[in-house]
């Protein structure tokens, strides 16, 4: 297997401060995507272009993946849950770093008080319950009534394989939390300081988060972006995963717009470990480009 490949990221944190607030950054770990599958409207081969002419192999995508975690000072909230044990169809990468990380930091998962779904995908709810009990049992969990509605009950007879296992995975984990989940029908600070934000297109109800704490803030721009160089670079191609693809791109620009015209720092879960930085806006050409500063 090339080494390029994701497997096994190993137990990998990051903190920063947002304001008074402490973050970490939990890498789960990560998946492997063909290339045609971030940009479905794109000319044939040009994802593999981009991929050559960054050095990266054209055989597939690695996409990593991060959680967030916040210590409020008042809550400790947990932005996503991760893949958990789940495999992607045809995919081999193993994730669900997520729980041995916080047992490594010495934080008990009986302490986080607060959980918050970006969406319904597995990469996002995977490890949010194990053989139908929730892996946080004291936490509120919050997710968007459109997500719930659509990710956590599978409806039997699907013949996409993918969609299956998206749906199977939705079920699994999110049903075990029917009695501590609150579903959101609009902009909602969860916390005070944490607001979940509409981000529709990539689900119909997949939604941001800012972070915010004094003057500083961190916005979580889930998969408004999953690609990082592919999708900044053209903000308009549409990702085989978007439910609505014409959506999702008015959302990328809306968020991206709001990040870079007023410098807030963004945490894309997908982009490289640990996912910090801003995104710098290139007018002559109409697209972005990702800054670390993590
Ligand atoms: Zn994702």
């Amino acid at each position: 297997m090339p080494l390029t490949e994701l497997n096994h990221t190993g137990t990998g944190f990051y903190r920063l401060n947002v304001g008074s607030f402490e973050c970490v950054v939990i890498s789960d770990g990560g998946f492997n995507f063909p290339p045609p599958a971030f940009g479905t409207n794109a000319p044939e081969g040009s994802v593999e272009q981009i991929l050559t002419r960054n050095q990266l192999p054209t055989t597939h995508v690695a996409v990593q993946l991060h959680c967030l975690l916040v210590n409020t000072g008042q809550n400790l909230v947990l932005i996503d849950t991760g893949l958990g044990p789940n495999v992607f169809p045809g995919d081999h990468a193993v994730s669900g770093r997520l729980l041995a990380t916080l047992a490594y930091l010495g934080i008990n998962r009986e302490e986080i008080d607060t959980v918050i779904f970006t969406h319904g995908h597995p990469d996002h709810v995977g490890g949010a319950s194990s053989g139908g009990a929730p892996n946080f049992p004291h936490a509120q969990h919050y997710i968007s009534q459109t997500d719930w509605d659509f990710w956590s009950v599978h409806p039997g007879n699907i013949d996409d394989p993918f969609l299956d296992f998206m749906l199977t995975v939705g079920q699994n984990n999110l049903q075990p939390l029917r009695n501590q989940i609150q579903l959101i029908t609009q902009e909602t600070e969860i916390v005070p300081g944490i607001r979940m934000i509409n981000a529709p297109g990539h689900t119909m109800g997949h939604m941001g988060v800012l972070i915010a704490s004094g003057d500083d803030r961190l916005l979580h721009i889930a998969d408004t972006v999953v690609q990082y160089i592919v999708a900044l670079e053209n903000p308009d191609w549409h990702l085989a995963a978007d439910m609505d693809p014409d959506l999702a791109v008015q959302t990328r620009r809306k968020l991206l717009s709001r990040a870079s015209g007023e410098g807030i720092r963004v945490f894309g879960d997908h982009f490289p470990f640990p996912g910090i930085g801003h995104v710098i806006y290139n007018q002559a050409r109409d697209n972005w480009h990702f800054l670390p500063t993590g």
